[in-house]
């Protein structure tokens, strides 16, 4: 048999449900297992605590795929987590393009599928995952019906389970950029194939569906704008004019047809490819002025190491908009920094607010769609926090 024993202690977290074992807290692997397999996860007294995937090149050297003893871990265990993740989602409505699987928080450790219409695009994030990807694909193919599935198995996280990057079509057809997905009436071009993530920031959908509420008659400044997700809202929403601000070229070219898609006014739009981090500080030295402010940068702290660093980017990015925008204007700001928490995060933003001489309302807190669950036994998951403020006049 194939076991991990835990030392002595080290067994509370996966007896909390929690999926990681990190690798110092292994006493013994026994029967030698291959990266990918699945092996008995024990406390040091023996008890069972979880059939797991075998990942030693890894810090988290293994994921648990279940905890109960007599499940198998077979071809049925991934069909019906497939048809729990589907079902779980069977009330998201408006949409051809959601999250199908969500890692950790449904119960299949490292992987990510997200549908766009006709097509899936799969990334499997670890070694577990990686191990089953025929089965699971076979399985996501018999449980959602979709014949096209697209393979993205290229985020830097691979690197740390010793995994290299593969990217390719997987079944059926997948032909890249003339993918267009439909959100609440608006539609968008997905570049599957070398987008961001999967293609498109499907997390946001929600948030997309607030900033349309909220911006009519508004003059908006859209930061770290990707392909207009924010900004093709923003102007259905009827925002008198959007600046959005990337600094990567094709993003901001996916953008400007996105918005083509949707019928909107070119003239009320403006694409700038820029550094966020100066662009700000010009348009301050203009004393320029906006209603509404969208801040929604990258991962700054993709771990706690990385926090101070991260805390001065989005105090400085804060601290900018804050001096931008008019009194009553609205700043719509997040972190997916997994090393910032919502604390620390509203922390920043205060601290912002502080400098930039502000005072300002939280008026809601901001999170992924429910098709980005965050397990309860799984803090980790909680990567994307944001909030709604508004700047009001001391
Ligand atoms: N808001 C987007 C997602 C943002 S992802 C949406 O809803 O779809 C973060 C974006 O920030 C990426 O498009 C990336 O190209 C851009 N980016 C990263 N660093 C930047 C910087 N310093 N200045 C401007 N854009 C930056």
């Amino acid at each position: 048999m194939k076991e991990l024993i835990l030392k002595a202690g080290r067994e509370k977290s996966l007896l909390r449900r929690h999926p990681w074992v990190f690798s110092g807290a292994v006493h013994d692997v026994r029967g030698n297992p291959a990266a990918g397999d699945t092996v008995h996860v024990r406390a040091k007294d023996g008890r069972f605590l979880g059939h797991a995937a075998y990942s030693p090149q890894s810090q988290i050297v293994a994921r648990a795929w279940s905890f109960r003893e007599e499940e198998s871990i077979d071809a049925a265990f991934f069909a019906r987590r497939i048809r729990a993740a589907i079902a779980a989602r069977a009330d998201i409505g408006g949409t051809d393009a959601l999250r199908l699987i969500h890692g950790e928080s449904d119960g299949l450790p490292g992987l990510i599928v997200d549908r766009y219409g006709a097509v899936l695009v799969v990334q499997c994030l670890a070694t577990g995952a990686e191990t089953w990807r025929d089965t699971i694909v076979d399985a996501l193919v018999a449980e959602t019906g979709v014949a096209n599935i697209y393979e993205r198995s290229d985020a830097d996280v691979r690197a740390l389970e010793g995994l290299e990057t593969r990217v390719g079509v997987l079944r059926g057809e997948v032909s890249g950029t003339s993918l267009v997905m439909h959100e609440n009436g608006l539609a968008f071009h997905v570049d599957v194939h070398t987008g961001h993530k999967t293609g498109f920031y499907l997390d946001q959908r929600d948030n997309r569906a607030l900033v349309r509420e909220l911006s009519a008659q508004r003059e908006v400044l859209n930061c770290f704008c990707y392909s207009g997700g924010m900004s093709v809202a923003a102007l259905a929403g009827g925002a008198q004019r959007v600046l959005s601000i990337d600094s990567s070229g094709p993003a901001l070219r996916l953008g400007e047809e996105n918005a083509r898609l949707n019928n909107l006014d070119p003239a009320k739009t403006e694409w700038l490819e820029a550094d966020v981090f100066a662009a700000l500080r010009q348009l301050r030295d203009q004393a320029r002025a906006f209603d509404f402010i969208i801040l929604d940068p990258p991962k700054f702290a993709p771990t706690v190491q990385f926090v101070e660093k991260a805390a001065r980017a989005y105090k400085d990015i804060n601290l900018l908009a804050f001096k931008l925008l008019r009194p009553g204007g609205l700043l719509m700001t997040f972190s997916c920094s997994g090393g910032v928490s919502a604390d620390l995060f509203q922390k920043i933003v205060a601290g912002a607010a502080l400098d930039a001489g502000a005072d300002a309302h939280i008026l809601r807190r901001l999170g992924p769609g429910s098709d980005h669950p965050v397990a309860i036994n799984f803090p980790e998951g909680d990567y994307l926090k944001g909030m709604l403020i508004r700047k009001i006049e001391i």
